[in-house]
This record gives C-alpha cells, sequence and structure tokens, in this order.
C-alpha cells in the first residue's frame, strides 16, 4: 500500500478558539449573568481571560489529566472554562444542576473532581454538598468581588483568581486523543454513566455540526443555545460557533418565555436551539405579542421529539424548524433535519412529514437498526429495531465503568443508542421511543412520540404524553396523560377521531387524563418514568376485553 505523505498534526480543542480570534474578531459572547448584567466580550477578549484561567488553574495545584466540575449556566465564564481546562490538559466535567443531591454526589466522586466552579445561584446546592465532599476540595464562585455572596464554605473568587494572572499563555501541544470534557447523561434508570470526549472528537464533532447546521451557524450569525453548556455540550456550539464565526447569546438563568423572547429580540438572534418544553414557552409568548423575536428565522430542535404541531406552528410564522437527534454519549450530533435540496420545495404538509421525522445523518456518524438477534435490518421507512451508531465523536465506552460499557457496545464495535426506529430510503431516521417507553400491547409495539404528535395539534392541548398502563389482557396499553391548554378538556372520543386516519385501532389509547403540567427529567424533557410510577394503578377501562 503507497502511504501518504502529508503532516500529522493534532486535532485541539484550543485551536478553535485560536482561529475564532484570529479570524471572527468582532463575533461576541453575549450573557446574561446571574449577577443581573448583561456582558459581552470578542473571541479575541475571550482567548486573553481564558489564558489568564489557565494560569489560575495551575496556581489551584491542578495539572494535567485532573477533573474540574462546573455547576453553572450559559455564560462566558462557563465557555472559558471549556477552553482553559481542555488547553491545559484538563478535564471540564459539567454537572447538571437539576441533578438529585445523591446523583452529583455520586458524580463528583466517580469523577473524583478536585474543584467545583459554579454560578452565584448555585451557592445553596454547594452548601448542602459540602460535608460529604472529600476534604481538600476547592469552590470556586464565578462572579467577581463585588458580588460575592456570604457562604457557610470557603470561596475563592473568579475573578480575582483570573486579575493575578497573564493573559499569554504557551498552550501545550497536547496528543489529540487527551480528555478534554466530560458529562454523565441524566441516569433515569441506575447510576448516571460519564462519557469522556477527546480534544480529537469535540473538534471533529464542530466540524460536522459546522457541516449539516450552516443554514444558521455561520460567519456572522447569532446564536442562543438554550441547550445547556452543563449537558451535551450545548450540542457542540462552544467548540463550533469560534469555528465557523457565530457569536453565541447565553440566556443565563432566564430560561422562560418571556426572557428568551426579549434576549432574542434585543440581540437580533438568528438561530435558537433548544429541547421542545422550551419552546412551549416561547410559543407562549409569540401568542401574547403577536408577532415573533425579530431576526429570528430558524429553531434547532432536539433532545426530545419534536411535535409536528410545534414544527409546523414556527414554520408558518416565518421561523424554519430543524429537528435534530442526538445523545451525550455521541458529542451530541447525531442526526440534523435539513432537508435535501429537491424537497425544499414540497407543499406544507409533505414538507412537515418529513421535518416531524428526525433527520439524516450527520457525516461522521453511521446508523443502523437491528432486530433483537442483533441482525441488521433494511432502512425501507417499515423495519422497526434499535438504533446504533458508530463515528469518531461517539463513545467507545463509558468512562471507568465496564459494565455499563459491555452492555452498550456490540459485537461490531457499535454503540447501541437504546431508541428504536426506522429509517427510511432516503436515509430519514424515524424515532418511535426510547426502549424503556414503548407500549408494549398483546405482544406488538405502540410508539407512544407518533401518538403524541397528533394529539398535540388538538387546540385544547397544551402538552401530552402517552405512557403504558398495566392491563391485564394486554400487558401494557396507551393512556394518554394532557395538560389541557383552557377550559375544556378534550374527551376519549375526540381522541378517537384524531386517531382514525393515522392509526389501526388497537393503537388508540385507552384513556385520557388530565394533569397542570407533565413532571420533567433533570435535562428538561417529559420524566415518562416519574408519569409511569403516577399512574402505575391506573385503572383503565375495559374497551378490549380482559
Ligand atoms: P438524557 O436526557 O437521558 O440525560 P441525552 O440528553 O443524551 O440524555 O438524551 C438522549 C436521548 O434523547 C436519545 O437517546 C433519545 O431518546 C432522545 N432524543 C434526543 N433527540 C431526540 C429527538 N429529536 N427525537 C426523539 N428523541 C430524541
Amino acid at each position: 500500500m503507497l502511504m501518504g505523505q502529508m503532516m500529522q498534526r493534532p486535532l485541539l480543542v484550543m485551536d478553535l478558539l485560536k482561529f475564532g480570534a484570529e479570524t471572527h474578531k468582532t463575533a461576541e459572547i453575549v450573557s446574561v449573568r446571574c449577577e443581573g448584567d448583561l456582558h459581552r466580550q470578542t473571541y479575541p477578549e475571550t482567548l486573553d481571560r481564558v489564558g489568564q484561567l489557565g494560569h489560575a488553574l495551575e496556581a489551584l495545584g491542578l495539572s494535567s489529566g485532573d477533573r474540574v466540575a462546573t455547576l453553572a449556566w450559559n455564560g462566558h465564564r462557563h465557555f472559558e472554562l471549556y477552553y482553559a481546562c481542555a488547553g491545559a490538559g484538563m478535564v471540564c466535567h459539567t454537572i447538571n444542576p437539576r441533578l438529585s443531591p445523591e446523583q452529583m454526589l455520586y458524580i463528583l466522586g466517580h469523577a473524583e473532581d478536585r474543584v467545583v466552579f459554579f454560578d452565584l445561584t448555585f451557592l445553596p446546592i454547594i452548601e448542602g454538598l459540602k460535608a460529604h465532599l472529600p476534604e481538600g476540595m476547592r469552590f470556586i464562585c464565578m462572579t467577581d468581588r463585588a458580588h460575592m455572596p456570604e457562604a457557610s464554605v470557603d470561596l475563592l473568587c473568579y475573578e480575582d483568581l483570573l486579575a493575578a494572572q497573564d493573559a499569554t499563555y504557551d498552550w501545550p501541544e497536547l496528543d489529540e486523543n487527551t480528555a478534554c470534557g466530560l458529562c454523565y447523561t441524566s441516569g433515569t434508570t441506575g447510576n448516571p454513566k460519564g462519557a469522556l470526549y477527546s480534544h480529537r472528537s469535540s473538534v471533529l464533532h464542530a466540524m460536522y455540526t459546522g457541516l449539516a447546521l450552516q443554514t444558521g451557524l455561520y460567519d456572522g450569525s447569532r446564536i442562543l443555545p438554550v441547550v445547556p453548556l452543563f449537558h451535551v455540550n450545548a450540542w457542540g456550539l462552544p467548540y463550533a460557533a469560534p469555528l465557523m464565526g457565530a457569536s453565541l447569546i447565553m440566556p443565563g438563568p432566564a430560561l422562560d418565555g418571556a426572557s428568551l423572547f426579549k434576549l432574542m429580540d434585543g440581540e437580533k438572534v438568528n438561530s435558537a436551539w433548544g429541547v421542545p418544553t422550551v419552546w412551549l414557552g416561547l410559543q407562549g409568548e409569540i401568542a401574547n405579542q403577536g408577532r415573533t423575536p425579530d431576526g429570528l428565522n430558524q429553531v434547532v430542535i432536539g433532545g426530545s421529539a419534536a411535535p409536528r404541531a410545534m414544527i409546523e406552528g414556527f414554520e408558518s410564522q416565518g421561523v424554519g424548524v430543524c429537528h435534530a437527534w442526538g445523545m451525550t454519549e455521541m458529542s451530541p450530533i447525531g442526526t440534523t433535519g435539513i432537508l435535501p435540496s429537491d424537497a425544499r420545495d414540497l407543499p406544507f404538509a409533505d414538507r412537515m412529514t418529513l421535518q416531524a421525522k428526525q433527520g439524516r445523518r450527520v457525516f461522521g456518524c453511521e446508523l443502523k437498526i437491528v432486530d433483537e438477534a442483533g441482525k441488521a435490518l433494511p432502512h425501507d421507512g417499515e423495519a422497526v429495531g434499535e438504533l446504533y451508531v458508530r463515528g469518531n465523536a461517539i463513545v467507545s465506552g463509558y468512562f471507568n465503568n465496564d459494565d455499563a460499557t459491555a452492555a452498550a457496545i456490540d459485537a461490531d464495535g457499535w454503540f447501541g443508542t437504546g431508541d428504536v426506529a426506522h429509517i427510511d430510503k432516503d436515509g430519514f431516521l424515524s424515532i418511535q421511543d426510547r426502549a424503556k417507553d414503548l407500549i408494549k400491547s398483546g405482544g406488538e409495539w405502540i410508539s407512544s412520540i407518533d401518538i403524541e404528535n397528533v394529539v398535540m395539534a388538538h387546540p385544547e392541548v397544551a402538552n401530552c404524553a402517552v405512557i403504558a398502563a398495566p392491563h391485564p389482557k394486554w400487558d401494557e396499553r396507551p393512556l394518554l396523560v394532557v395538560v389541557p391548554a383552557g377550559d375544556t378538556k378534550i374527551m376519549l372520543d375526540d381522541v378517537n377521531v384524531l386517531m382514525e386516519p393515522h392509526f389501526a385501532k388497537w393503537q388508540w389509547p385507552d384513556d385520557v387524563v388530565f394533569v397542570d403540567a407533565l413532571p420533567l427529567t433533570a435535562t428538561g424533557k417529559v420524566s415518562k418514568l416519574i408519569l409511569r410510577q403516577t399512574f402505575a394503578d391506573y385503572q383503565l377501562p375495559d374497551l378490549r376485553g380482559t
């Protein structure tokens, strides 16, 4: 074999920011801070502060390979930590502040974090955890001297640490396989499991994302990540934005519809990224104001299935929707819903049908679906199986967790996502459910996502979820849980009318129940686990014989 003669240069995270600072000098990071102000800094200014932070981390006694925990909102200081840790060969370990104290303690212990950087909002969490953490753990409050809080714990001040340091840092030339980031899945079943990202995987993922999402992510674009830096790397935006020349508009703790609308409007955000529950809030504010935020022309929706009614709502208001799918273990983006050129002019309804799917794979992520015996199934839009993925930005195992690794990786090295899906001949992925949320009725599967999609279109439904309720004959039957939009409540007969054109009769829900709000997971998704527990003893009407 004739070998190529090309340079072998490592793919390093710091080079993304250096590139942004050199070639996209005016792009900025705008942050709503916990202190209450709106802060701005350019990429060159950010690079200087990251240099100061790199020195500060070393002054704290940290060195290569050490894990640095963060408990923080989306903001410039959190972004700085991503880069300073990576640049100095350390690992930025983002922790989801919505996890339970037990889960946080498990994660901090498992990761062997040496220090915790936290936003002002999260001081009570730190004070609660302190007694259970190892001696010698340091806590750095991400604010300036004037805003340092009274605390029962010894705290260091972020801005003081930086002020003492030089902005020039001679970043080491690391091996590209060095770890740079760590994020644990929210662990709805069992303990959280860690995905340990490398410089190489993060840089490649930034390039894959930039390529796939350049309709919203480009030189001069202004992106608002509602998706948090504390989970799933904010879908890779901290890495992709400086590469592509996009500004990041960071919302901090203010994630309600009215605050997001105001920030988008004021900052001329063109593209905003987040989970469906967040967009329900924004849609409410759009209805209040009778207009969309000035300049907003794209929302990227992922994390759980974007209801078709939500996609249609945005699209008919002139805001394009890109539906994306991925997971923590995939850095996280696997597929995006940017349509192929020949589908962009389809009639509205046909286009919506395509956009309600989870999209096509990004370069660098291969997809396969398999049956229960592990045999690959055809991509014909019909065969349904468990989804496996393979690629350079996908975990080859979990951090220090051999059992979880063995359960997730198949004999050919593919990663099992735990999602059940079909893929059509054009490569469009349709997630049917998480395997554990599928409803198994008399040995047949019913997709809760498909039913939710249809029910969400009804004007009397503000939000809904379909869960499995126990049934003496059929094992499980679908139960529809609805948050009513107003005073009138949708009846089962109305639901049946909605179902009729789309589903076989045995797939229709057996009953409707009403709740004021759906319970959410730590990552802002509807918690079907809690719903199933709530309705575990629910007596379904005997519609189908016992
Ligand atoms: P968790 O929420 O469990 O902490 P992730 O944020 O990594 O972890 O979630 C990944 C999972 O979210 C996927 O396996 C899938 O079940 C679900 N998911 C993500 N995007 C979508 C989507 N667009 N449609 C349906 N499900 C999605």
